[in-house]
């Protein structure tokens, strides 16, 4: 079981480093992810489960690119787990689809572990399943999805951050068809809390969740390791 937790644009470096020592001393099966702030990022000593990434970079090894950060940048933390294709930046940051799959293509290179999102617009879930079938069809296309260090996060835009989880069978049917596509570990990511998160990764399909505001607060974020492990 795979959880990780999104900071977006919140903590920082001194509250990331207290978030990973409290965690380091919670006992769990699963596979933790962090994605810190980049100004939070650094070489921390952590147990082989737990692994910071970077929600965001720039294809490049280095170079003219005024406010990003490229593979020099990651590398120098030894991260190797990325964020793509997260909903915030595809709309709210206004990330092409070509750029996401420059990005792709270059953490593949890169062999780096790859977090990609995909999920539909509100509207097309309200135009029913074929449409959301469609929309994430095309967000597979360009994208190796048999890459071995991929996973994938369904992750439907209209959930994110609005406390509306999708609900266990919308989840459970997305999921099963986006099985049918690739065989890559598959989370879900949309509003998962504390109280939601042992009936989602009871899901057959799910392989874990990629949460948002509700990991924020490390108390949060440990209680929801064990309902995972009460879950299982
Ligand atoms: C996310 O940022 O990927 C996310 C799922 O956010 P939230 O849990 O806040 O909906």
């Amino acid at each position: 079981m795979i959880i990780a937790s999104n900071f977006k644009t919140n903590h920082t470096r001194a509250s990331t480093k207290d978030f990973l020592e409290t965690l380091k001393a919670v006992g769990t099966t699963c596979e933790v992810r962090v994605f810190p702030p980049a100004t939070a990022l650094d070489c921390f000593a952590l147990p082989a489960h737990i692994k910071v990434g970077v929600q965001n970079f720039y294809p490049a090894q280095s170079g003219s690119f005024t406010g990003e950060i490229g593979a020099e940048q990651v590398e120098e933390f030894e991260i190797e787990s990325v964020l793509i294709g997260h909903s915030e930046r595809r709309h709210l940051l206004k990330e092409s689809t070509e750029l996401v799959r420059q990005k792709y293509a270059f953490a593949r290179a890169k062999d780096w572990e790859i977090i990609y999102c995909i999920g539909e617009p509100k509207e097309v879930r309200e135009a029913g399943f074929d449409a959301v079938r469609a929309y994430v069809e095309e967000q597979l296309v360009g994208i190796d999805v048999r890459y071995e260090r991929l996973i994938v996060a369904y992750e439907p835009v209209w959930a994110i951050g609005t406390g509306l989880s999708a609900s266990l069978e919308q989840i459970q049917e997305t999921h099963q068809y986006i099985k049918t596509r690739l065989n890559a570990p598959l989370l879900y990511g949309g509003s998962v809390n504390v109280e939601n998160i042992g009936a989602i990764v009871g899901l057959e399909e799910c392989d874990g969740v990629l949460v948002g505001s509700a990991s924020w607060k490390k108390e949060a974020f440990v209680r929801m390791l064990e309902a995972v492990k009460t879950a299982h």
